[in-house]
């Protein structure tokens, strides 16, 4: 007879399919019957997620309603998979959207079924980095890999990002914390800058912390770039910040040997949105006149930035990819899925990975409400609640492996931890199946 704990495993080398950090070291142990019982070296966030993966309320087995008003329910993947594609096949214009929860390949097969269908596809980036993305699109941008900052960087700015909850071990595993080959010492080897309206726990550890008025970091960083090119400021104070601290910044990035600026949310998503990250572009390429300066975005979601890849390599465009002419168009604003719900004009839509019904304007789901909505989804979330079909997919990174794209645009293997539940598909299996009966349709 076996004692308890006698044949306990551990699991090396597990990434964390969590936030855009995609943390590579995580072990994960698993009790006799092969169930996670704990992890070691993942942050508070990381191990929520493995502990708790399977969430309140799981889905196992597809669910079906025809009336919105109707209870779910069980039906077989045949089923859910065959009025899934027929939903999809007879729509004008399907929408599917999501994918920043999942592996790279899934995203391969989604936008293979937008063309296929001539739908309009793209993904969360749209509620979050969306204006980087398209900056980056418009100007290209100067970036480095984690590893070069944890090595090299003497001076971190986290402009609009608070690493200390949203991505817990980005700066001990780093940007500011970790001993690098040219920075031994760690935080003593490095200046922190951190612009941000709030005196957030991040901006607590910063040597400058620069309290930017809300919605005004465009104006701030043309100050910056003003100073930097060598002109005066003409007023005590630009965006709320004083003019001494501007100077002083300023002082530090040029003199910097590396110097990497971090931004989050707050600068993509204030006033001006993508044309803040034009402007911190431009800010970047004018320290390069004097140093070596690069510029990340804090990605939020594991493969947020895994689906931007994939869409760029297979359709020339990150996100917002329009397959209704029999060609990729890529024009937000026009084909962007939250502006496309709230004009009304698509009849059906797919989210795979991902909960537009709790992100999105209210006018956007409203609308996603009347039209038919098919959610490949684990759990229950406001988007399922809205839903026609659920189909529940294996959780990638637990249940099935992948790659995902690190925020530094570095792919990292994710590994497959432990089987799904009985019958439970991969995500790419998911749609490889609705692309088939599409086919034979
Ligand atoms: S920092 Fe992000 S990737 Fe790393 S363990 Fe925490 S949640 Fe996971």
């Amino acid at each position: 007879m076996k004692m308890k704990g006698e044949t306990m495993k551990e699991i090396k080398n597990v990434v964390c399919p969590f936030c855009g950090t995609l943390c590579d070291d995580i072990v994960i142990i698993l009790d006799d019957d092969g169930h996670i019982v704990g992890t070691r070296h993942a942050c508070r966030i990381g191990n929520a997620k493995f502990m708790h993966f399977e969430g309140a309320v799981r889905y196992t087995e597809p669910l079906m309603r025809e009336n919105k008003k109707d209870d779910f329910k069980k039906v077989d993947y045949d089923t859910a998979i065959e009025e899934t594609a027929r939903l999809l096949a007879e729509s004008t214009l399907p929408l599917i959207y999501g994918f920043s929860a999942t592996e790279c390949h899934a995203h391969a097969c989604g936008i293979e079924l937008a063309e296929l269908i001539g739908g309009i596809v793209s993904n969360t980036a749209e509620v979050c980095h969306g204006p980087s993305v398209w900056a980056l699109q418009d100007v290209g941008y100067p970036i480095c890999t984690l590893g070069e900052v944890k090595n090299r960087a003497d001076v971190v700015i986290f402009w609009g990002s608070n690493p200390m909850h949203a991505h817990p071990r980005h700066m001990s595993r780093y940007s500011i914390f970790a001993r690098g080959f040219f920075r031994e010492r760690g935080r003593e080897d490095r200046t922190l800058i951190v612009v941000d309206p709030r005196e957030t726990d991040t901006a607590k550890l910063a040597d400058i912390h620069l309290q930017v008025e809300p919605h005004k970091d465009y104006e701030l960083v043309s100050a910056m770039r003003a100073v930097l090119k060598g002109f005066e400021l003409q007023v005590d104070k630009v965006a709320g910040v004083p003019a001494d601290l501007i100077y002083e910044a300023v002082e530090v990035c040029k003199n910097a040997q590396f110097g990497e600026l971090f931004f989050g949310m707050g600068m993509t998503q204030s006033g001006c949105k993508h044309r803040n990250i034009d402007n911190a572009i431009q800010l970047v390429i004018d320290l390069n006149a004097y140093t070596k300066f690069g510029l990340m975005p804090m990605r939020g979601h594991y493969n947020v930035n895994g689906f931007n890849q994939v869409c760029t390599w297979i359709t020339g465009f990150p996100l917002c990819v329009d397959f209704s002419r029999g060609y990729p168009r890529f024009n937000p604003g026009d084909t962007s899925i939250t502006d496309i719900l709230m004009r009304g004009e698509a009849d059906v839509m797919l989210n795979i990975a991902s909960d537009p019904g709790a992100h999105f304007p209210q006018k956007a789901v409203d609308y996603m409400a009347k039209i038919p909505l098919i959610c490949i989804e684990p759990h229950n979330s406001a988007t399922a609640e809205i839903s026609n079909i659920i189909l529940p997919p294996a959780i990638a990174g637990v249940e099935t492996d992948g790659t995902a794209y690190r925020m530094d645009g570095v792919p990292v293997h994710l590994k497959k931890i432990m089987d799904p539940p009985d019958g439970v598909l991969p995500d790419r299996e998911i749609l490889e199946r609705i692309i088939k009966k599409i086919r034979e349709m």
